[in-house]
Order: structure tokens, then sequence, then C-alpha cells
């Protein structure tokens, strides 16, 4: 019987595995510095009201996922649910120039029933970019996932793309759709029944069958835009268009939170089943004028690192060795130069390890191996006499003698990093 294990919904990234998530992580790093993006890193909890006002009292996230707690000293504080709200309040305390290009990598929590892929503590990786009005914006933002997913070889993407509007076109729209609710109300889930006096919107996306079915014949967003929401709807989709992007137009796609105008997209893989989304984003005209700040129009999008990585092609567990050097002594006069040498390795960018704790020979081969090193080197009195360094290919068992000078110049196109 384990005396510890992780708390329901959490998972623990050992390697390889965590392996993976560093390419992951670089490889969206990598990308948003080349779109001109630079990091910002927000702290993991912020008030509760960020997170009531910015995703909406009506949010699923407000109303039953959030870790909230309160403090020894009485505040309400809450677990990042979510990546944006944190970066535009720093922005605005901060006073940042505006406009700015920001992306993070950050943990979210979210207390929501663990399924495939998703998790209570999950991570995001986002960008934003704030102070830009143009539709163009949104369908480079579209780009950047697009490319990003292929960079990581993910076979199947397409961009489902919808615009939900503006303040002025979303009011006739909302009042239309709930006439059409109201009539309909038996027909819904008892969750959309509950939506459709808070967040009407929300029941469009609800993923019960019969709620579909029955929302086919419901309006739709796009039916009502004003001719200002039409215009940047059309700009997103040619650009769209001329980029060569896999999109499709999903009228009923309006995302989870409340602060999305207009532009609305969300990245699904025909690799992923049911839970097919790895993302998604939008733009986000209101949201720093709601926090307090001035009126900025902006746009974002999140991607979920374990979605991303359920759909990557199955990372190969190496049959063979880490490129690792294990250097082993075998006595104490030969410490010192081991130790010299294993520097010298790193120096040249080789992995490379050494134990401290026995000069036992054997034992440190049977180290070597449980490390899965690729050869092991070893600094023997003998061979040290001689000039030279036994070099033993732990996957066959093969040991040969390389001349000292050389050590470093042979392994490094073998191993180096
Ligand atoms: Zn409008
Ligand atoms: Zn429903």
């Amino acid at each position: 019987m384990l005396r510890h294990t992780r708390p329901k919904g959490t998972q623990d990234f050992i390697p390889p595995v965590s392996q993976q998530k560093l390419l992951v992580e670089n490889t969206f790093r990598d990308l948003a510095v080349i779109y001109g993006f630079q990091e910002i890193v927000t702290p993991t909890f912020e008030h509760t009201e960020l997170f009531i006002k910015s995703s909406g009292t009506g949010s699923d996230i407000v109303i039953k996922e959030m870790y909230s707690f309160q403090d020894r000293s009485q505040r309400s504080l809450t677990l990042k649910p979510e990546g944006t709200p944190g970066v535009i309040r720093a922005v605005l305390e901060n006073r940042l120039v505006l406009p700015a290009r920001l992306y993070y990598i950050t943990p979210c929590f979210r207390y929501s029933r663990p399924q495939k892929g998703r998790y209570r503590e999950f991570y995001q990786l986002g960008i934003e970019a704030l102070g830009e009005a143009s539709a163009r914006t949104d369908a480079e933002l579209i780009h950047f996932g697009v490319r990003f997913f292929s960079r990581l070889n993910i076979a199947g993407l397409t961009v489902m793309v919808n615009s939900i509007g503006c303040r002025t076109c979303r009011q006739d729209y909302r009042e239309k759709l709930l006439t059409f609710l109201r009539l309909n109300r038996e027909a819904l889930c008892p969750d959309c029944q509950q939506r459709i006096e808070v967040n009407p919107l929300r029941v469009l996306d609800c993923k019960n069958d019969h709620c579909q079915t029955m929302l086919q014949k419901a309006p739709v967003p796009r039916e009502y835009l004003c001719s200002d929401c039409q215009t940047h709807f059309t700009i997103v989709i040619n650009e769209l268009t001329a980029r060569q992007l896999p999109y499709r137009i999903d009228d009923h796609l309006v995302r989870g939170l409340d602060y999305y105008n207009r532009t609305t997209f969300e990245f699904v893989s025909d690799k992923l089943g049911a839970q097919n989304s790895l993302g998604g984003g939008g733009r986000y005209d209101y949201l720093i004028e709601e926090l307090g700040g001035p009126p900025t129009p902006a746009s974002g999008l999140a991607i979920g690192l374990e979605r991303t990585m359920l759909a990557m092609p199955q990372l190969e567990v190496p049959t063979g060795r880490r490129q690792l050097v294990f250097v082993i002594w075998t006595s104490e006069n030969e410490l010192r130069t081991a130790v010299d040498l294993t520097d010298r390795l790193r120096e040249a960018g080789i992995p490379a390890q050494l134990s401290f704790d026995s000069p036992k020979l054997k034992r440190q081969l049977h180290l070597a191996d449980l490390a899965d090193a690729a050869f092991a080197v070893i600094v023997g009195e003998e061979e040290l006499k001689r000039g030279v360094y036994g070099l033993k290919n732990l996957t066959t068992g093969e040991q040969i003698e390389l001349p000292a000078p050389e050590l470093i110049s042979r392994l490094k196109p073998l191993l180096a990093v």
C-alpha cells in the first residue's frame, strides 16, 4: 500500500514523458519569439475577484471549477483557472506600453471531472496580442497555432472559426436566441436550462446530443452580425484562405468565456476522439477595459499542453541508450582525474555523470547501466600511465582504448547536445 499518492486529477511527468513536455514547451517558446512575443510570468494565484470579473459570473469556471481559498488573513484567493486574466492584470498594474505581444507557459487549475487528457492541474501555453485591432491579427494567431501543431507533427488538424459579434449586435442576437430557447426549454438538458437565463450563448456549444439536435434550428450569431463585425469576419476568412489554413466555419462555436467578441476559434484534431480540442482563442476587445484599463482591442490563444501531448505521434521509448557518458574511476588516486574529465565532457556539451559514492568498479558499472548511459569511460591506473582511457559501449559490451586527447573529439559527434 502506497503511503502517499498524487491528488485526483493531477499527474507526474516522469522521463521520458517529461522530455516530451519540454519539447512542446520549447517549440512553443521558439515560435512565440519568432512572432515577436515576449514572455510574461504572473503569480499562480490571484485575488478571486479578478477571475469573477474576467471569466464572467455565468461561466462554468466561476460557478463550479475554481480552486478558491482564504489565506490566513481572510483574503479570498484563487489558483489561476486560465492564463489571460493574470496577464491583463499585470499589464495594467505595471503600466506596460501597448501594443505589446506577450506569451506565457503556466500551470492552471480547475476542479473539473478528470478525463483523458484533462486534468485538474494542467498547463496552458498562451499568446496575447494586446492593442491590435485588425482581423488580420486574428488570422495570424490562428496561423501561429497551425504552425505550432505542424512543428510537433500533429496530423488531422482543423481550425473551427466563428464570429460572435460585438456589444451592439450581440444584444439583438441574444434576444432572438432567448426567445428560441425559452420556447424549447423542455428539450434542453438540465445544465442548459440553467444557462438560459445566466448565459444563453453557452447553450450553443453544449455537448449533449439532444441539445445539439434541437439547436440545429436555433438562430446563430453570424446571422445577426452588424456590418463592422461582418467585415471583420470576412477579412479573417479571406486571410485564412490566402494562408491556405485548414479551417471550417462553426456557427455554434462560442467558447466558454464571457469576454470574447467577434472572432472565436478552436483547434481540433481527429486523433483525439470526443474531447478533440487542443486549444483555441479569440478576440477580447472589452476585457482590458472591464479590468479597469483604457479601451484596448486584443486577441489571443491558449493551447492545452496535455491534449497536445496526446495528439503527438507516440514518443518512441528509446530501445537504445541515453546520450550519456558515465565516467568510472577505479581507485581514489584516479578520482581527481575522473572529476576533471567529467567536467571537460560537460564543457564540450557531452552529457556526463559520475558516482562519488563507491570506488568499486562493478558497482559503478551497475550505476551506469541503471542510468541507461550509452558509454562508460574508464579512468584506470594502468590506462592513465599509458595515456589512454577505456571506452566501453554499454549496449554491446565492447571496450576499446582511446588516447586521452582524442576522447572528446571522438565522442562529441555521437553525443553532444
Ligand atoms: Zn457587431
Ligand atoms: Zn445542453
